[in-house]
């Protein structure tokens, strides 16, 4: 029964404060050159320990290599002027300085893969590797190019199924794309958004999960969740087709979020990480507490497809407080492990 309820994490988890200012989205790196390489990989190795220490099953990198889950990425392909910047309102939601597309995208070298082949050599235990997703690297830049959303979502999907090959060779077991964009866009995601996704995914042999979420606990998301009334009924526009969809695991924000559980019915039959940590309070959940939410869960999940999670990444929360948290995550998914056994 060990293997049932998989515990893991959104993506990001905070990093060491010699790394990276603390408690800090997007901090800027505090070391450079092979200091920062070398930094980097330390901080992926205390990133796994603690992880591990705390009973996680399907560990990550922690995103210690990373400065932003989209940017990072983006800083890696052409066709993309990181000097000519704009400001563009993200997610609909707040204003941020972006670079801007000015000729054709490609990816010209791998990005993660090498941190990835680290990774697998430091651990024996099932790896998740996050990418952001088509849909949301569009929303994250100005397009001066292709001026379609659509189009440039589709060229980025290309890269991304070129790195997500690698990553798959290079020994990961599930890669995650990130996109709350597409809690925000739902006529997109139809239209092409999912589409897009797929063309992600394209012929890769290890698993696959999309993460879909309320963002991280900064003060444009919570200011947002406000405005979502007492049900939050995001979910329900874009899962009957992400049902239909080729991609295998779907990641959802569900501790003290105010998503109706049972819309989770909708995606019968993919696996469902199902958020049990809410990432936007320095509160640790009792492991009574995350129980919870994976017993509501477990009625419309079917238990050998229920992945006990985190709704996002951690990367903002002190580092006791995030460690806390694995730990409740862990205990949590014992309790209602336990009670599967009786
Ligand atoms: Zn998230």
């Amino acid at each position: 029964m060990k293997n049932w309820l998989p515990t893991s994490t959104a993506g990001s988890l905070p990093k060491p404060t010699w790394l990276a200012e603390p408690e800090t989205l997007w901090s800027p790196w505090k070391l450079e050159g092979q200091e920062l390489l070398d930094g980097k990989q330390d901080a992926l190795r205390l990133s796994l320990h603690e992880q591990q220490l705390a009973g996680i099953d399907i560990v990550s990198d922690g995103e210690q290599t990373r400065q932003h889950f989209v940017t990072t990425f983006i800083e890696h392909l052409s066709g993309v002027d990181f000097e000519q910047r704009k400001t563009v309102k993200i997610r609909d939601r707040y204003d941020a300085s972006v670079p801007s597309v000015v000729g054709p995208v490609a990816r010209e070298k791998p990005v993660f893969v090498d941190d990835a082949r680290f990774l697998r050599k430091q651990t024996e235990k099932p790896i998740k590797w996050a990418l952001p997703g088509p849909m949301t690297m569009v929303d994250t830049l100005y397009d001066n190019h292709y001026k379609s959303r659509e189009k440039l979502a589709w060229e980025f999907a290309k890269a991304l199924n070129q790195e997500a090959r690698e990553l798959a060779a290079a020994g990961v077991d599930i890669i995650q794309f990130d996109e709350p964009a597409f809690n925000v866009f739902f006529d997109e995601v139809n239209d092409w958004g999912i589409a897009a996704l797929e063309k992600a995914i394209e012929g890769l042999e290890c698993e696959t999960a999309v993460h879909i979420c309320y963002g991280y606990g900064i003060k444009a998301n919570t200011d947002w969740k406000k405005t979502l009334g007492s049900q939050w009924r995001q979910y329900e526009e874009i899962f009957p087709k992400l049902q239909a969809s080729n991609i295998d695991i779907v990641s959802l924000e569900c501790q003290n979020s105010h998503v109706p559980m049972e819309l989770i019915e909708l995606i019968r039959g993919k696996k469902v990480m199902v958020g049990a940590i809410d990432v936007a309070t320095h509160t640790v959940e009792t492991p009574e507490e995350v129980a919870e939410t994976l017993r509501k869960a477990l009625q419309f999940v079917d238990a050998d497809k229920l992945y006990p999670c985190t709704n996002c990444g951690m990367t903002p929360l002190p580092r006791a407080v995030a460690r806390g948290k694995l730990s409740a995550l862990s205990a949590g998914a014992a309790l209602v492990r336990n009670e599967l056994a009786l």
